[in-house]
């Protein structure tokens, strides 16, 4: 169960993708870029369009098959707990363990103590190779994490053990996520998490902090690019550093949770794992939906038609459709064109302002996040929706590959 030093997320939502998902992997192992591709698909995915784990499964299996993929690849069960683990361990040999409803929850006073004590030798000035300066820290900061984050490790540690019973040891990957709360973790609140899970005995292969800025989905990284590239820098340099204090595994690495697309960071984060030749964990996801869209708008025939019916349905049940990832938009409303209007795009025209490219003056950020969220819609037109797919399979693949290798893997992975 080797996950390598670069790995990417992958997997879509109507799981008609997998094949031209994995060419643009292909095409990075052409280019002497070894990455791992990982299908994964959350709880919350999973409810909102009536897929289930096993069909993650049969998508990956099916690409693998079809591409003749001789690589290591993975199956994410994506933001699990307890309550909904279950379903998912049959099909899954990657778990990501979501603990960020356990953060802040009180923990035990005198557990607290006890890990305070513990990490007392790290308090004061403490020099982490790769960072400049040296991290400060204090007793009290130590209890203040503790209280803070000890319940969620607890946690992770329940879900671990609960999984272990079911896979065996050794038998699955796993990651521990902690980004979708509201405040992003310190390098070092990061330090003492990572003692937290050695502690709990979790072979944690990746780990996903909630750093600094906002993530939106599908939409570009919202917040001071280089206050982010120190924060991942020190990251990086705290899980070199927890891997030797704590004994957690060698190949621990970050896992970023981008929500796709946040392509003002890519570079800097590719700058920062060549610094400190570091791996990375990418999971990116949703936005191959929206490369289904795109291809759909330029196929010609009946595909138009489709991608602007999706957009009248998406704008009439705004509010139902955002509700889940309310956090995680910021759609300007005053910038969504009139169902009405779009009836007249041809589709180039859909296409440009859906296609994330920021030079394009009919790029529209507020179109392309309701979209992103809207689906639902397309779930429900059932049948016809997945037939239009198989219909314009050729023009919807070339796009979902080119959005992986063109706008994702090489500015992070290639350094271009
Ligand atoms: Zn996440």
């Amino acid at each position: 169960m080797i996950l390598g030093k670069y790995s990417f997320g992958i997997g879509d939502r109507f799981g008609r993708q997998g094949a031209a998902q994995l060419a643009a992997v292909i095409k990075a192992k052409g280019e002497g870029l070894d990455i791992t591709p990982v299908w994964n698909k959350s709880k919350r995915e999973h409810t909102i369009i009536g897929t289930r784990p096993a069909d993650v499964r049969r998508e990956a299996d099916e690409a693998v098959k079809a591409c003749g993929w001789d690589g290591a690849y993975f199956v994410d069960a994506d933001h699990i707990g307890l309550s909904n683990v279950d379903e998912f361990i049959e099909a899954s040999d990657f778990f990501t363990l979501d603990v960020a409803d356990f953060i802040g929850r009180p923990a035990d006073r005198a557990d607290v103590e006890a890990f305070a004590g513990r990490y007392g030798k790290y308090a004061g000035s403490l020099a982490v190779d790769g960072i400049d300066g040296e991290l400060e820290i204090t007793q009290e900061r130590i209890m203040a994490i503790g209280g803070k984050f000890l319940s969620g490790a607890k946690e992770a540690g329940r879900i671990y053990r609960h999984i272990e019973r079911a896979k065996g040891a050794g038998n699955f990957v796993t990651e521990v996520s902690m980004d979708e709360t509201d405040e992003a973790q310190t390098p070092v609140e990061m330090l003492f998490i990572l003692a937290a899970i050695a502690e709990e005995g979790i072979p944690a292969r990746t780990v996903a902090p909630k750093f600094t800025g906002r993530f939106n989905k599908g939409v570009d990284y919202v917040g001071e690019v280089s206050r982010f590239s120190r924060e991942f820098e020190e990251d990086l340099a705290v899980v070199a550093f927890a891997v030797k204090e704590f004994g957690l595994p060698e190949d621990l690495k970050l896992s970023v949770h981008s929500g796709s697309d946040k392509f003002s960071i890519y570079g800097p984060i590719g700058q920062a794992l060549r610094k400190f030749d570091a791996g990375l964990h990418l999971k990116t996801a949703g936005t191959t939906w929206l490369e289904e869209l795109i291809g759909l708008a330029m196929a010609g025939g009946d595909g138009p038609a489709i991608a602007r019916q999706v957009y009248s349905g998406a704008f009439s049940r705004m509010e139902e459709l955002c509700g889940p990832y309310a956090t995680v938009i910021n759609i300007d409303r005053g910038k969504l064109p009139a169902p009405g209007a779009v009836e007249k795009w041809d589709g180039e025209r859909f296409a440009a302002a859906l296609r994330h490219d920021r030079s394009c003056k009919d790029y529209n950020p507020s179109f392309r996040q309701l979209l992103h969220v809207g689906y639902k819609v397309a779930a429900e037109m059932g049948g016809a929706y997945i037939e239009a797919l198989d219909r314009h399979a050729g023009i919807i693949g070339e796009n979902v590959t080119a959005n992986i290798y063109d706008r994702h893997i090489r500015p992070v992975f290639g350094g271009r």
